[in-house]
């Protein structure tokens, strides 16, 4: 029972640290490094409260190192998910008759155990399974997760208080009810702050969730869930569940129970889940809530008037950081040809002295690909510019999957607008740039537009303000987030809410109110003070 109208404490973005050389939280960040790298940790599916061991194994590595083995994790199917929704199923009554005050007290301390004694282990963990540099950590399973759980603590009390008028007589409200089931939540190897939202983000609203991590990312999942059950979260609200796709994928989706979905992934997988949901429908007990964050290939577009030195730091920036394994990152380039004499020495220059290697070496700025199937993707594709007559590489262009699966960050350059590689997701260090003759930019603009199904993030890069709105009106369904002479990537919880729409996905913004609403099924609720005792109206009188 709540005895107040309670508020939550304003959410305020958590600071990025900086591990520079002689700083505590780079001493504090090796130690952990050090430690982690040293442990073998078994990682069994939590179900229900409680570990379950399934026997059939697979190994997390170090993407930068593969021969070494973080540790084994378990594998569930068909058996191991029914448990799972079983115990969804028996906690939600509990979960959701919480007052809402308990369940966002859950997250804002798990938001604070994260900003402390967590901080270390989830940056590790990250750095060590997903191969990201610290500073890539530092703001993905730090900073963008504590967000989450802050913000979406005040967005849900925000949504709570989104009440309807009363005429004289009655009271009308709005209860925000979760929904009828489980929530099914998918997540992908990239982003530990992904993977942490998924399922926290339907818990809060009084859901209770499968959650099946990535098999690349299910070393920093195990920690996350640590996490969940040091801040209080009860058995069986959020159940763990590893495996392939499918063993743990097809019997969910054949639960009548099913309520929704939660995933970020490619739009190839979350293609193939709206089929089967499709093909289930008769079964289930509502129509499951689908929403899915999907592939991208992200632009950057510059204008004869564009910043050359502005527009090279983004490029670098927004294509290579994490590897360009950012769901955000640039892919594809326009550059007009007056400026492109101007970056191209710059742009070879910045690229092909980036250093790579092992993470936990803080001088490098980038390192591997995330798995032996990225890194055949990244090759083939300069394997292929290498071959082409219409494609050129500026730099990069050589890999080596002899100790990690390393890419060296490359530029294609190619005069073909429909180059493979300016349309087809890769999802690594591979970027494309078409230069465009400088007289064409409005038809820059629809090629833009056109060239891909996905419409995730682009950018503009122009001084010209009449340049800037042209490109504003005609690439106006062509990014769910556009950024106006900066990098495409980088959205920060509160203030850029991410999400893309076509093949990119459903668009429900994540850490906003409006991903927040796709968690709950309201009741409307009307109470008459004094009701009518005749049937009969006035009209009817002689
Ligand atoms: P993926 O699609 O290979 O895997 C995503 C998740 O789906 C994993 O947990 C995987 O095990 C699971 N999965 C696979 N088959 C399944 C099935 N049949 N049933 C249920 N689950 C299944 O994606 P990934 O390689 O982990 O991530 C990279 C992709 O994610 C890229 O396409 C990237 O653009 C996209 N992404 C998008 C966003 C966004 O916000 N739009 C953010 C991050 C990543």
């Amino acid at each position: 029972m709540s005895l107040a109208i309670s508020r939550v404490p304003t959410p305020v973005n958590e600071p990025v640290k900086s591990y520079a050389p002689g700083s505590p939280e780079r001493a504090s960040l090796a130690s952990k490094l050090a430690e982690l790298s040293a442990t073998q940790t078994e990682m069994p599916l939590v179900i229900d409260g409680k570990d379950v061991r399934t026997g059939k194994t697979g190994r997390a590595v170090m993407p930068h190192r593969h021969a070494h083995v973080l540790g084994e994790f378990h594998q569930g199917g068909a058996a191991e998910v029914q448990s799972a929704i079983d115990a969804a199923l028996r906690a939600q009554k509990g979960w959701a008759a919480l007052p809402w005050e308990a369940r966002a007290s859950v997250f804002l301390k798990a938001a604070d155990l994260l900003a402390g004694p967590y901080r270390d282990v989830l940056n590790a963990a990250t750095m060590l399974g997903q191969s990201k540099t610290a500073h890539q950590a530092e703001i993905d399973s730090a900073c963008e997760l504590i967000d989450f759980f802050r913000f979406n603590v005040a967005f849900y009390e925000q949504l709570l208080r989104e009440q309807p008028q009363s005429s004289p007589g009655m009271w009308n409200r709005l209860e925000h009810r979760p929904l009828e089931g489980f929530v099914f939540a998918v997540s992908p190897f990239n982003f530990t702050s992904i993977a942490g939202n998924l399922p926290t983000a339907p818990a809060l609203c009084g859901n209770t969730v499968v959650w099946k991590p990535a098999s690349t990312a299910v070393y920093s999942a195990h920690f996350l869930m640590q996490l969940f059950r040091e801040a209080g979260l009860p058995d069986g609200v959020i159940n763990l569940v590893s495996g392939s796709g499918g063993d743990v994928g097809d019997p969910v989706l054949a639960s009548r129970h099913l309520a929704g979905i939660h995933f970020t992934g490619s739009t190839k997988v979350f293609h193939q889940m709206w089929r089967t949901v499709g093909d289930n429908i008769d079964k289930y007990v509502s129509y499951p809530r689908l929403v899915g964050e999907t592939g991208g290939k992200d632009f950057i577009v510059a204008h004869p008037s564009a910043d050359p030195v502005a527009l090279t730091t983004a490029i670098v920036r927004g294509a290579f950081e994490y590897q360009g394994q950012k769901c955000s990152a640039a892919s594809r380039v326009y550059v007009p040809s007056n400026l492109w004499p101007k970056i191209k020495d710059e742009l070879a220059a910045l690229v092909g002295g980036m250093k790579m290697g092992d993470v936990a070496d803080f001088s490098n700025f980038v390192g591997a690909v995330i798995d032996g199937a990225s890194f055949r993707t990244q090759k083939a594709a300069i394997d292929e510019a290498k071959a082409s007559g219409t494609a050129e590489i500026l730099v990069g262009g050589e890999y080596d999957d002899s100790e990690g699966w390393f890419v060296r960050p490359t530029i294609i350059v190619t005069r073909d607008p429909n180059y493979r590689t300016l349309c087809d997701e890769l999802f690594g260090p591979v970027l494309t740039v078409h230069v465009y003759d400088e007289s064409e930019w409005v038809q820059t603009l629809d090629l833009v537009d056109c060239t891909s199904p996905y419409a995730l993030t682009g950018a503009v890069f122009a001084q010209d303000r009449y340049a800037i709105e042209q490109a504003m009106e005609r690439l106006r369904n062509a990014a769910g987030n556009f950024y106006i002479n900066d990098k495409p990537t980088g959205a920060v919880v509160g203030q850029q809410p991410f999400g893309g729409a076509r093949a990119s996905g459903t668009n429900d913004k994540a850490g906003s109110i409006l991903n927040l609403i796709r968690w709950i099924s309201p009741r409307s609720i009307k109470e008459t003070f004094v009701p009518a005792r005749d049937y009969r109206y006035p009209y009817m009188e002689s």
